[in-house]
Formats: structure tokens, C-alpha cells, sequence
């Protein structure tokens, strides 16, 4: 059985110690190393090839009749991050670097279609 009045001295133990939540969005902690978050997409190094489309498991990466700004007669991808898993797969399978998951997590958003990256 506990000793009675074992916890008083662990309460006050844990007022002098600086809490571990922060006061998020006021405060914010640094993102884990390799946090797969927000894509970026580097629309003048695309060729149009849709790999990242053909690859995406959701199908939150979708080709659009954009002329592709390389190659006009290409299409060029878009991202909806609605369905987006964050996977990377299509950071891994682009062959010219266009697209890269960057550590910005913060997506909230009060409708859906508006974090689509063109
Ligand atoms: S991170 Fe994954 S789910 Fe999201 S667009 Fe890329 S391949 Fe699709
Ligand atoms: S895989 Fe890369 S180059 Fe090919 S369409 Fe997607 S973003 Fe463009």
C-alpha cells in the first residue's frame, strides 16, 4: 500500500520544473528531424513525365490540362493535400528533384480544395 501523502512531495517537486507543453501557436517546438510535411513543388523543373501521379497511393497527385511550363505539350501535376498521405513517394520517384515534402506542418484550413499545390 502507497504511504499516505507520497504524492506531496512529487506535486511540488513538478511546480519548480519547467513544464514540456508549449503554448502552441505562440510557442512552437522545432519539427522532428525528417518530418515529411507540407509539399513544395518546383514547377520550373518539371518535365511533365507524370511518374508522380502514376506513383501517388492516394491519388492526392494528379495531372491537370496545365501546359507543363518545360514542355507545352505535357500536362503538369498538382497536389491536393486533403488526401495526401505524406508519403514522399513522389519526392522519391520525380527523376528532376521538382517536388520536395517540407517540414511545415501546420495545414489547418477551414475549407476543403485550399491546400492544393500548384
Ligand atoms: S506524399 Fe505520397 S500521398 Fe502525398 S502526393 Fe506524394 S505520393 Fe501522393
Ligand atoms: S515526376 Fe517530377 S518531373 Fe515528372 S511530372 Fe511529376 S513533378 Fe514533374
Amino acid at each position: 500500500m502507497a504511504r499516505p501523502g507520497y504524492m506531496i512531495p512529487m506535486l511540488l517537486g513538478k511546480l519548480t520544473k519547467k513544464p514540456v507543453t508549449v503554448m502552441y501557436p505562440f510557442e512552437k517546438l522545432d519539427p522532428a528531424p525528417g518530418l515529411r510535411g507540407k509539399i513544395k513543388f518546383y514547377t520550373e523543373r518539371c518535365i511533365g513525365c507524370g511518374i508522380c501521379a502514376k506513383d501517388c497511393p492516394t491519388g492526392a497527385c494528379y495531372m491537370v490540362d496545365i501546359p507543363n511550363p518545360v514542355d507545352k505539350k505535357k500536362k503538369t501535376p498538382e497536389f491536393d493535400l486533403d488526401m495526401c498521405a505524406f508519403c514522399g513517394q513522389c519526392e522519391e520517384s520525380c527523376p528532376k528533384d521538382a517536388i520536395k515534402l517540407t517540414d511545415d506542418y501546420e495545414l489547418a484550413h477551414f475549407k476543403r480544395g485550399e491546400l492544393i499545390i500548384k
